[in-house]
């Protein structure tokens, strides 16, 4: 299995972790970053586990803005970077934190210019934008012609979700798959095609996650809550899934 969507630069003990993983059959990643400093870490992860790693830099937009210093750096990393990068992200627009809410034009802006940089790179984006934020955020891909983004973590009403769909981007479910009616609205829109899998993690979870460290061994639980979901069987899915996450990330 594949990890559409993980902080890896907040885990510890990182050699032995991704061992673990590997050997539960943890195939790779999708490594996201949330400012300058974290897209620093997450490159020099990609250095060590090369073929484990899909990486991706951005500015998480539930996060203070970059100033103007660490905005420019940044657009350097990604211009000297881009043959070891896999996307930019986590980037998108803010919606729970109330701070980063009453500056909103100011983040809109920030992901419409990032956005002209993933087409200009031709990089795809990890994006954070739930609810009606994914209407604003689906309007400025199309403006800027982004043929390739991945809604992940998505929360939006049927109507948008199939627009999201019908564009040709990719949605992600997280282990509240297995427990949350929500998530299961949200695949009856989802063909297998356009279907990822993440964590999020370290980002903990409910349910029968509760007090459970969130990592990509969670995925297999959301892999059998899909499966039967779509009536099929778990290889069939877990293939299906594969093969989307890197068909978007390469
Ligand atoms: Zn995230």
């Amino acid at each position: 299995m594949i990890d559409a969507h993980i902080h890896l630069d907040q885990y510890a003990d990182i050699e032995e972790t991704i061992q673990q993983w590997q050997e539960a059959g943890i195939e790779a990643v999708v490594a996201v970053s949330t400012d300058l400093r974290s897209s620093y870490r997450t490159l020099e992860l990609k250095q060590r586990f090369p073929t484990f790693i899909y990486a991706a830099i951005g500015f998480h937009p539930e996060q203070p803005l970059p100033n103007q210093a660490d905005w420019n750096e940044w657009t350097r990393l990604l211009q000297q970077e881009r043959q070891h990068l896999a996307a930019i992200g986590e980037v998108g627009l803010p919606y729970y934190s109330a701070e980063a809410v009453s500056h909103f034009p100011y983040y809109r802006d920030l992901f419409e210019q990032i956005t002209q940089l993933a087409v200009d790179t031709s990089l795809p984006l990890a994006i954070h934008a739930v609810y009606d934020r994914a209407q604003t955020a689906l309007t400025i891909l199309q403006k800027y012609k982004a043929t390739k983004a991945h809604f992940h973590w998505l929360k939006a009403n049927p109507v948008l979700v199939q627009q999201i769909i019908q564009c040709g981007y990719y949605i992600s479910v997280t282990p509240e798959v297995c427990y949350r009616k929500r998530d299961r609205q949200l695949l009856s829109h989802v063909p297998i095609e356009q279907l990822l899998l993440e964590t999020d993690g370290p980002w903990p979870f409910d349910g029968p996650f509760t007090d459970v460290p969130t990592s990509p061994l969670l995925l297999s639980y959301s892999l059998q809550a899909v499966a039967s979901f779509y009536r099929q069987d778990i290889a069939t899915i877990r293939a299906s899934i594969v093969t989307n996450t890197r068909k978007l990330y390469k």
